[in-house]
């Protein structure tokens, strides 16, 4: 995928606000996993607005993210970083072929002990 395109895609599914942010670094400040992440969310946010968006999606950093939405809170302007890295989680599940199935086989490969919300989610992961 161009890279232009590539940006407008994580834009499209996280829907977040990046060219919102004011480089304040609050959520960096706050995230647990600073340490870990190659790449942290203020600078996940930079990367976007300037298209250097192949980069952050070769990173490993989006494997260190905990999806625990500090990030989100802290932001003074509304940009939700945590939205842009759980994107490029999906954009990268998307490039890696991950085997999907159709509505119809849903029923005979289901198991009924699954939360629908865990099939909800499955789904919006390929459809959004
Ligand atoms: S959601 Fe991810 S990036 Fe945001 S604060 Fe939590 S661990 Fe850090
Ligand atoms: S907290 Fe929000 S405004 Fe501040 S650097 Fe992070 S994304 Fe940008």
């Amino acid at each position: 995928m161009h890279k232009n395109n590539l940006k407008e895609e994580i834009i499209r599914i996280s829907g977040a606000s990046p060219n919102k942010c004011m480089k304040c670094g609050k959520c960096s400040a706050t995230c647990p996993s600073f340490n870990e992440m190659e790449i942290a969310p203020h600078m996940f946010v930079d990367m976007v607005i300037k298209g250097r968006v192949e980069q952050l999606v070769m990173s490993d950093a989006t494997n260190h993210c905990l999806s625990c939405f500090a990030c989100v809170e802290r932001c003074p302007r509304g940009v939700e970083p945590a939205h842009i890295i759980e994107a490029i989680r999906v954009i990268k599940l998307r490039q890696s072929g991950a085997p999907q199935i159709t509505p119809a086989q849903i029923a005979s490969v289901i198991d009924t002990e699954i939360p629908q919300q865990a099939l909800v989610s499955a789904f919006r992961k390929f459809r959004k």
